[in-house]
């Protein structure tokens, strides 16, 4: 019988690379009753190896690259990766600065990314959503280590 995710309820881990915060805000804001993703199943891991999900804000800089990396291995397969707002996409209003990595992409695949600056918490929701719909679609040997 194949095992499809379509029950699944994913759960997210949310890390901050060097964010503004202004991200994280409307991250914690899209996790809200106000916006209830747990009517998707979603919610908050209570450690990173819980995790399906991770969440990305913040211009990636060559300290947290590290950092990231090891989180997203720590992480069971399947796995995704939401790079939330212009600094997580590509470094931001800060991808010149000499301590920036242009995105978060150049450690992680990301899987959707979330353009703003900061992205608002109905179009983070819409990403987990449609990141969600993704899952249902992939086995669990076809994914990514
Ligand atoms: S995208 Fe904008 S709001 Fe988000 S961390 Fe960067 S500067 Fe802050």
């Amino acid at each position: 019988m194949k095992y499809r995710f379509t029950r699944y309820s994913p759960w997210l881990v949310h890390f901050n690379t060097g964010a503004c915060n202004g991200c994280d805000i409307e991250v914690l804001a899209a996790l809200t009753p106000l916006y209830d993703p747990e009517r998707f199943g979603v919610k908050l891991a209570p450690s990173i190896r819980h995790g399906d999900i991770l969440v990305v804000t913040g211009a990636l800089t060559k300290k947290s690259a590290e950092r990231l990396k090891r989180l997203y291995d720590q992480m069971p397969s399947p796995k995704f990766v939401i790079a939330v707002g212009a600094c997580a996409i590509d470094g931001g209003v800060f991808q010149k600065s000499y301590s920036v990595l242009k995105g978060a992409d150049k450690v992680v695949p990301v899987d959707v990314y979330v353009p703003g600056c900061p992205p608002r918490p109905e179009a983070i929701l819409d990403a987990i959503v449609k990141l969600r719909e993704r899952m249902s679609q992939v086995e669990p040997q076809a994914s990514r280590q």
